[in-house]
C-alpha cells in the first residue's frame, strides 16, 4: 500500500514536469545555435572492397603504379587482387606523399604458418615513411606486446588483441596526425595515431615519442610536411589490397 502511494507521489512529479515543460516556454531562440553554411561535400562511403568517392585509391588489386621499390618500380608481387612482399626485395613506398590521413587497408598474414614471435607474418605499415603500425600473424602467436599485430611498433601495445587466424584477411583503419616542426627543427606538435584493427579500435588517440626505433628510445628530427606511406618487407609473404587514403 505504502509503495503504491509513493509510486503515484512519483508519477504525480513527473506528469507536473512535463506539464511545466509544455506551459512554459524555454528561454531563447534555438535558430541561434543552427549552423546552416558551409554544407559538407558530399561523399560515397564506398563499401567493402570500394573507396569512398574523395579518396586516393593506392592499390586497386591491379597493379603497383602507385607504388615505387629501392631501385625503381614496386618488385613486390601482384595476383588474385592482392600485393604481396617478394621477400628480400625490400620495403616499397607510394610515389605520393601524405601528412594528415586517413589510411585504410587490409592484410592477410601467409596461411602456412612458420616461425614464432617476430618471425611469423610480418610486415608493417609506416606513416611518413617512419611511424610503424606493426603487421603480424598475433593469433596465438605470443611476442613482446608493444611489438605485436596494431601495436604502434615499440611504443604502444593495441588496446585488445583482435587478430584474426592466419589466411584470413583483416583491416586497419588509422587515422593520423602527423607532427609539426618549427623553423629551428624543434617538434613543434609530435604525431598522433588512431587505429581501428577488424573494425575494433586498438590506439585512441596516442602521441608518439618518434620515429620508430628498433633498438633504443625513439625520438624526432625533422622532416618533410609529407612524406610517404611505406610497407615493409620483413621477410615474409604477407599480402595487401583495397589500399585507400583520404587526406585531412
Ligand atoms: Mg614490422
Amino acid at each position: 500500500m505504502r509503495r503504491n502511494r509513493s509510486r503515484t507521489a512519483w508519477l504525480t512529479v513527473g506528469l507536473l514536469a512535463v506539464a511545466v515543460r509544455l506551459v512554459v516556454p524555454q528561454a531563447g531562440d534555438p535558430k541561434l545555435t543552427e549552423v546552416w553554411e558551409p554544407v559538407p561535400a558530399v561523399v560515397d562511403p564506398g563499401g567493402p572492397g570500394k573507396a569512398p568517392s574523395d579518396a586516393v585509391v593506392l592499390f586497386d588489386g591491379r597493379d603497383l603504379s602507385e607504388w615505387r621499390g629501392k631501385d625503381g618500380d614496386a618488385p613486390w608481387t601482384v595476383g588474385d587482387g592482392a600485393m604481396t612482399v617478394a621477400a628480400g626485395t625490400g620495403d616499397i613506398v607510394t610515389r605520393r606523399a601524405f601528412g594528415d590521413a586517413q589510411v585504410h587497408l587490409e592484410w592477410r598474414t601467409p596461411s602456412v604458418v612458420r616461425g614464432v614471435s617476430q618471425e611469423r607474418g610480418n610486415s608493417g605499415v609506416f606513416l611518413m615513411e617512419r611511424y610503424e603500425v606493426q603487421v603480424l600473424d598475433s593469433y596465438e602467436n605470443p611476442t613482446y606486446a608493444n611489438g605485436q599485430a596494431a601495436s604502434v611498433y615499440k611504443q604502444f601495445m593495441p588496446l585488445v588483441n583482435v587478430a584474426r587466424p592466419p589466411g584470413v584477411w583483416q583491416t586497419y583503419d588509422i587515422v593520423f596526425g602527423a607532427p609539426r616542426f618549427k623553423a629551428d627543427g624543434a617538434l613543434d606538435r609530435p604525431a598522433t595515431l588512431t587505429v581501428l584493427h577488424n573494425g575494433v579500435l586498438v590506439q585512441n588517440h596516442v602521441t608518439l615519442e618518434g620515429a620508430t626505433t628498433y633498438i633504443g628510445k625513439p625520438s624526432y628530427s625533422r622532416h618533410a610536411g609529407k612524406a610517404p606511406l611505406m610497407l615493409q618487407d620483413h621477410g615474409n609473404p604477407v599480402s595487401f589490397r583495397n589500399i585507400w587514403v583520404r587526406e585531412l
